[in-house]
């Protein structure tokens, strides 16, 4: 049975990359906490914790866990933190575990927006080397159906500027967020965005509706069609099609993913749009994602 030396206010949700990674939880909850498709923190009033009761976390991780090479800071977006609060949990983790390699976060392009170029710059020096991002579309109209408050612009001014900070980008996209009025808008800017910030990383995942589809239609502010699952690799391919960068890893393998795709963008852009047409090919028409449990 897996043992921490800290209780965690639960839930807590961390990227697929971050498996193996020491968690500290820094705020609670998510300082937005209201785009229509995100039921993760929905259980969580957003606060920044005490240092005091971070770095005494900090300490008992740091015993329990020698060596560890990645920390990632929980939960939603930690990286809302001021730059000197940020600063100080950095020296406090060096300190505490030694050399690692890398602490990242979940991020709002506007929390690093807020941010100055020379303090995303000393962040990085200090150990935050990755930022994960769920941009989930490029397309303004969508961006606002989904209430993300963000726009293309700040997405894409807030993600550069941590990368000419020579911080790393995480971005995910989608798949579905759009429904079927929406879908090629959707794999055309997303598309789009992608090509201008050529992120390190980049995976798309599928909308999943763990309180059904009615739910999510209530809160999406235009006409949501849910799409069959072929709609949703020809919506795939339109945007893997569409995506021309430089050696970005891509992944396909969230849970929400009903076909999982590994490559580098563009080297195997032909490869994934050749697996995805053979998945279209095998895959009935009428077939719809399956809903997963209610949570
Ligand atoms: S910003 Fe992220 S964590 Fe917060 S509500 Fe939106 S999708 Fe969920």
């Amino acid at each position: 049975m897996f043992f921490s030396p800290v209780s965690y206010h639960q839930p807590v949700f961390r990227p697929p990359g971050e498996a193996n990674s020491v968690i500290i939880q820094a705020t609670l909850g998510c300082s937005w906490n209201a785009c229509s498709f995100c039921e993760m923190y929905t259980s969580k009033t957003f606060k920044v914790r005490n240092p005091a009761e971070v770095f005494a976390d900090i300490q008992k991780l740091s015993q329990h866990n020698a060596g560890a090479k990645k920390i990632f800071l929980a939960d939603g977006n930690a990286f809302v933190l001021s730059s000197k609060k940020l600063m100080a949990l950095l020296d406090q983790i060096n300190t505490s575990f030694g050399r690692i390699q890398r602490v990242s976060s979940y991020a709002l392009p506007k929390d690093i927006s807020n941010k100055s170029l020379s303090e995303l710059q000393e962040l990085q020096s200090q150990g935050l080397k990755l930022l994960y991002i769920g941009i989930e579309t490029g397309d303004d109209e969508l961006l606002k159906l989904i209430n993300k408050s963000e726009t293309y612009n700040s997405t894409v001014d807030g993600i550069l500027k941590a990368q000419q900070a020579g911080i790393d980008t995480s971005i995910m996209i989608l798949n579905g967020i759009g429904g079927k009025e929406y879908s090629e808008q959707h794999a055309l800017n997303s598309a789009k965005i992608i090509n201008e910030i050529n992120p390190k990383f980049l995976s798309t995942l599928t909308l999943s509706l763990p309180y059904g589809l009615e739910h999510f239609q209530n809160k999406f502010k235009g006409n949501y069609q849910q799409q069959s699952i072929t709609e949703l690799y020809k919506e795939l391919k339109l945007f893997i099609e569409k995506t021309k960068v430089d050696n970005v890893i891509y992944r396909s393998d969230h849970v929400s993913n009903n076909l999982i795709l590994k490559g580098i963008l563009s080297k195997d852009n032909d490869k994934l749009v050749s697996t995805i047409e053979k998945a279209i090919a095998n895959t009935s028409e009428n077939q719809y994602p399956s809903a997963p449990e209610v949570l």
